[in-house]
């Protein structure tokens, strides 16, 4: 099933995407069995909205494709011998198609990053690795935009990644048990158009269900808990010279599974 959140005739809510109508799901929970019940509006005639909502911060996999890992600064730097985790706040989640507000006086090197999110259904404690898979309710596309130059010069890479609108997610999100493979999902993003990154996630050094039982031996995992898993090579800050996102720029974000996740970036003052 493919589900969204948006914002329709009564209001915001979470709905079953099929075809061109979204259909409602009373009581919606990442813990609940799913059924969309009730009248449905056309797709056309909602706005969509981030099909996440985590109870705390997004859990992040730094470096977690090996080509990446070789890309910028870190490249020196051994491939990563267990999961590198960091975070991003919740403030930071944007909408599909929504514009990315950043102020100048913040960066001047904004980059972009796809990823696959995996949304907890069942949370845990000790989840075994093989077990892991039980535990995911669905799937969406994310784009850890980034402040390249604040990153590397706080020495830390929460604040560079978790300014307002830095995550777009969306445009929905796929149940569990319509994605056979995780770890065979094509990933895609384009800046006005120009492919800038193309992946697999057979790549990943740790897989999603790897970075699910390394998180829960530590930490306990809730519903609505968001892991983003890395993003693979092709970022700006990879290229010789590095680029960066400009004012009106198009970026899109696409793993096709899944689907297309597009914002403009918009720079003020
Ligand atoms: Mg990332």
């Amino acid at each position: 099933m493919r589900i969204v959140r948006y914002r329709g005739a009564r209001g915001v809510g979470w709905g079953a995407w099929d075809g061109d109508t979204v259909r409602p799901i009373p009581g919606f929970g990442f813990d609940k069995a799913v059924r969309p019940s009730g009248e449905g509006e056309l797709l056309a005639a909602v706005t969509l909205l981030a099909p996440i909502a985590p109870p705390r911060n997004v859990f992040c996999l730094g470096r977690n494709y090996a080509e990446h890992a070789k890309e910028g600064p870190g490249a020196d730097q051994p491939l990563p011998a267990a999961p590198i985790w960091f975070t991003k706040s919740t403030t930071a989640i944007a909408d599909p198609e929504s514009d990315v507000v950043v102020s100048r006086s913040l960066t001047r090197q904004l980059d972009w990053e796809v990823e696959l999110g995996v949304i907890i259904g069942r949370g845990g404690k000790h989840i075994p690795e093989e077990r892991a898979r039980e535990h995911i309710f669905g799937y969406t596309v994310l784009n850890d935009l980034s402040a390249r130059d604040l990153q590397y010069a706080r020495g830390q890479w929460f604040y560079s990644k978790s300014l307002d609108h830095l995550l777009p997610a969306g445009p929905c999100l796929v149940t569990a048990d319509e994605i056979a493979d995780p770890q065979d999902l094509e990933l895609l993003l384009r800046v006005n158009g120009e492919t800038r990154q193309h992946g697999t996630t057979r790549d990943m050094i740790f897989s999603v269900a790897a970075a699910i039982a390394d998180l829960s031996r530590g930490i306990t995992l809730l519903p609505g808990d968001v892991i983003a898993t890395g993003t693979p090579s092709g970022v700006g800050m990879g290229r010789k010279p590095p680029v960066w996102l400009e004012h009106g720029d198009v970026v899109e974000a696409e793993i096709p599974a899944i689907g297309l996740l597009r914002n403009r970036i918009v720079f003020v003052d």
